[in-house]
């Protein structure tokens, strides 16, 4: 696994002198990250970088999950709908079960961290446990809080309420709060198997294994199962832009753990897809990064047509491997992309259609734009700055009153 001074030369020597002064301070500290799941999601794929480095960076850092049932997890996921403005009708007796599952998980789990970092809705009513046990508590949150619905939070800003600290990925999802709140975007790991470069063999022999034909335009969209990335969206953009370009669609993604929506959305796209050789609906492991990143650089062009999106790192995945990428404006993307410059923004099946066709048919314009892309993150999205980021945030619950330039 790359250590800390392998990004040097990405981002250069003062960046990465900065990091260690910054863990160096905070050195002793123990710092517990709790979600719900260690695989699948942008949640999962941040952490399991970012722990390593900045425990080699001095930072005790530690990560546990939350156990819940099925009927925890349904809950959850409307939860997640609702937030992302979806109508949904979420019983009282549903929020008892979670509070329950939470304070079950609160009983169970050793809190040890001087920070508990406590991400996304799952875990949200964990706080509970700060009157008996003191210490300082980071709620954030992962998840595109444009819209969210009003019931639901009022329900969730009693908890948030009591941390010291909330984090947002974007400015267009910070909330009336009591408390501080922290705009903090995502980033990527330049060096992970997802993001590493890679042998052109290796990426060949991929397409090969899945029987994709590199000689005719491929266009992927890499997500979860779920209604907001919008699959469905998808295949009709694909199948519009067929009538004129003998082009390949590739939908891949596997299933989080703690989203059980994923095989009947799964199972839809399957039927909208069926018929069509040359759409690929791909079922990935959990340990699919290399095949992933192999998926991303062979595409000639990445979809991200998400409806919501709390930051969308997928659209930064392919940036950094300089690809163009239609993507929904829509949460973190227009973070990500400036429209024409960086990539396009996109809001209708007919104007994916639109520039999917536009890119394919001006590969020199999508390599523009990719190039511009690729700039952007590296400037930006980063795992480096995000340390940074979260470290002067940990120090600053430590030194309160201090100024702390971000
Ligand atoms: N991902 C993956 N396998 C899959 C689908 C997605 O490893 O089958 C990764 C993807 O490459 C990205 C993350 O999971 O790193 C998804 O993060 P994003 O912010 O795009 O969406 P989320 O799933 O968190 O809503």
């Amino acid at each position: 696994m790359p250590g800390i001074n392998d990004y040097v030369p990405i981002v250069g020597a003062n960046v990465i002198d900065e990091l260690k002064l910054l863990g160096s301070l905070l050195k002793g500290k123990t710092v517990q990250n709790i979600n719900s799941t260690s695989v699948g999601g942008g949640v999962a794929e941040i952490l399991n970088r970012m722990i390593p480095l900045m425990n080699e960076l001095g930072v005790d850092a530690r990560w546990d999950l939350i156990k819940g049932g099925e009927k925890f997890f349904n809950i959850t996921k409307k939860f997640h709908n609702a937030l992302h403005g979806v109508k949904t009708d979420i019983t009282s007796e549903e929020l008892e079960h979670f509070k329950e599952v939470n304070r079950q998980n609160a009983e169970s789990i050793f809190f040890n961290g001087d920070i508990v970092f406590v991400h996304d809705p799952q875990p949200i009513a964990l706080i509970e446990k700060k009157n008996q046990i003191g210490k300082k508590w980071i709620w954030r949150c992962h998840i595109d809080f444009s819209n969210p619905d009003e019931k639901l939070w009022s329900f969730l800003k009693g908890y948030v309420e009591n941390y010291d600290v909330s984090v947002f990925s974007a400015p267009a999802f910070a909330r009336q709060l009591s408390i501080r709140q922290v705009l903090l975007s995502p980033s990527i790991d330049p060096l992970s198997d997802k993001n590493k470069e890679l042998d052109e063999n290796y990426i060949t022999s991929v397409f090969e294994r899945f029987e994709i034909d590199r000689n005719r335009p491929v266009i992927t969209q890499i997500s979860r199962f779920d209604y907001l990335k919008d699959p469905i969206g998808v295949i009709e953009s694909y199948k519009n832009v067929k009538k004129y370009v003998d082009c390949q669609l590739v939908l891949a993604g596997g299933g989080a753990t703690d989203d059980p929506e994923g095989e009947k959305v799964l199972s839809e796209v399957r039927e909208k897809a069926s018929g069509d050789k040359d759409i690929f609906i791909l079922l990935l492991p959990p340990s699919s990064d290399l095949e992933i990143n192999a998926l991303q650089r062979g595409s000639d062009i990445i979809l991200q047509k998400s409806l919501r999106e709390g930051f969308g790192l997928t659209v930064a995945e392919a940036l950094w491997k300089k690809k163009p990428v239609i993507a929904g404006a829509v949460g973190g993307i227009p973070l990500q992309i400036t429209h024409k410059y960086s990539g396009m923004l996109t809001r209708t099946v007919e104007g994916t259609s639109y520039w999917i066709k536009q890119i394919l048919n001006s590969p020199e314009y999508g390599k523009k734009l990719g190039i511009n892309g690729y700039e952007h993150i590296k400037n930006n999205y980063l795992l480096t700055r995000h340390l940074r980021e979260y470290f002067l945030m940990f120090l600053s619950l430590f030194n309160e009153g201090d100024i702390i330039h971000f």
